[in-house]
């Protein structure tokens, strides 16, 4: 049986792929079966930082692979320690929990908050507000934190304490502040799988001044707006906002599963002994990439970041098909006047890798491509969008 019919036998129906078989990448080139170049538009879903077998994080990976590649968490490692202490310089948070996906990053935040509004307010202030159209996870705890009904459908019940306000409306979200007994607001800056959807500036400065006001943690997920994706190092630097909990993964390790949820001041000792864990979480190999990842997500590099959003912008504004682009940094979104899978399809006729979000086509190009490819890229991106 050729790859794809082993896989459509043996492997469980959730993912409906693209009729391509990726065999080998390099930088921001993926192969086929067939040896067909693609330009990845979509890096593994934001994952693949810095590319595919980037030689410096392969030598970060392998010289922790020649000395261990796990202990368990019962046991000091140099990279989990060095990990968690470089997370919290460059944020300015106390503490890290390590896990291995964003799902469970998020799930973390969640236990945290709840652990802390109940020690400090009481028991029934387990309630999270979250938005909308958000993005949290496929476990039932974060699939409930998600706001979007058609993900609900099919695995109720969920787990109670989650409320969804509207994106954008701070009358909303006060009124269930006021009237509810809360413990955290969780949002995304800019909604990935909702399409893309940046929050504005305002509305987070808002938010941030309202769960000052009624005392109420704010989480913040990064999972796929983190490490660099936006133009900053987290998406909420953005905004001038200092969050309770930050929790990221995809492209933390650079291609390799690994989550973090980084806890402020307020939250640094809310778990003891046997609160929480995880077998695989800081896996020492993801955090030797994570290390080499974060190591290189600079100001001069996070500055190139925001030039090649620019030029994306500009090429696609008022290009022939696009009714709009959203998004930040290298996180972007067309409304395309065609429907996205379409775009898609030409896309991968004409030797380019890009993802949907909702009806959007969706950019989320690797870090480092070089502004060559990046045009080249765009350039058929466009055209599939036009003709
Ligand atoms: C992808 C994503 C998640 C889930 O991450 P997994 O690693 O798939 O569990 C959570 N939140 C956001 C914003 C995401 O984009």
């Amino acid at each position: 049986m050729t790859v794809k019919e082993l896989d459509q036998n043996y492997v469980a129906n959730t993912y409906k792929r693209f009729p391509v078989e990726i065999v080998k990448g390099k930088g921001s080139f993926v192969y086929d079966e067939n040896g067909k170049e693609y330009i990845d538009m979509g890096s593994g879903i934001a994952v693949n930082t810095f590319g595919l077998s980037d030689e410096t994080w392969i030598r970060a990976v392998e010289s922790q692979l020649e000395k261990f590649q796990h202990t368990s968490n019962l046991y000091y490692t140099e990279p989990c320690a060095l990990l968690a202490k470089t997370l919290c310089e460059k944020t300015g948070m106390k503490k890290v929990f390590f896990s291995n996906s964003g799902a469970e990053a998020n799930e973390c935040a969640i236990k945290a908050a709840r652990k802390y509004a109940s020690e400090t307010k009481g028991s029934e202030y387990f309630t999270i507000v979250t938005l909308k159209n958000s993005f949290h996870g496929r476990t039932l705890t974060t699939l409930s934190a998600t706001g979007q009904d058609r993900f609900h459908e099919l695995f109720q019940p969920l787990t109670p304490g989650f409320v969804h306000v509207s994106a954008n409306d701070e009358n909303e979200l006060e009124e269930v502040l006021k009237t509810q007994k809360i413990a955290a607001v969780m949002i995304e800056c800019v909604q990935g799988e909702g399409g893309v959807m940046p929050l504005s500036e305002k509305y987070v400065k808002n938010l941030f001044s309202l769960a000052k006001k009624y005392g109420v943690l704010t989480i913040v997920d990064e999972v796929q707006t983190g490490n660099g994706r936006t133009g900053k190092l987290y998406s909420y630097m953005n905004c001038g906002v200092s969050p309770d909990s930050v929790s990221t993964a995809k492209g933390l390790g650079g291609g390799l599963p690994l989550g973090a949820t980084m806890l402020s001041e307020k939250l640094e000792n809310v778990f003891g002994y046997g609160d929480h864990g995880s077998t695989f979480g800081a896996n020492p190999v993801c955090c030797a990439g994570a290390l080499s990842v974060l190591s290189r997500l600079d100001e001069p590099f996070l500055k190139t970041v925001r030039e090649k959003s620019e030029f994306l912008f500009e090429t696609f504004s008022n290009a022939g098909g696009i009714k709009s682009v959203s998004g930040m940094g290298l996180m972007i979104g067309l409304e395309t006047e065609k429907p996205a899978s379409d775009v898609v399809s030409e896309c991968i006729q004409n030797g380019v890798l890009c993802l949907t979000a909702k009806n959007k086509v969706r950019l989320l190009p690797a870090l480092n491509i070089p502004t060559d490819v990046l045009a080249k890229a765009a350039e058929i991106i466009k055209r599939a969008c036009a003709d």
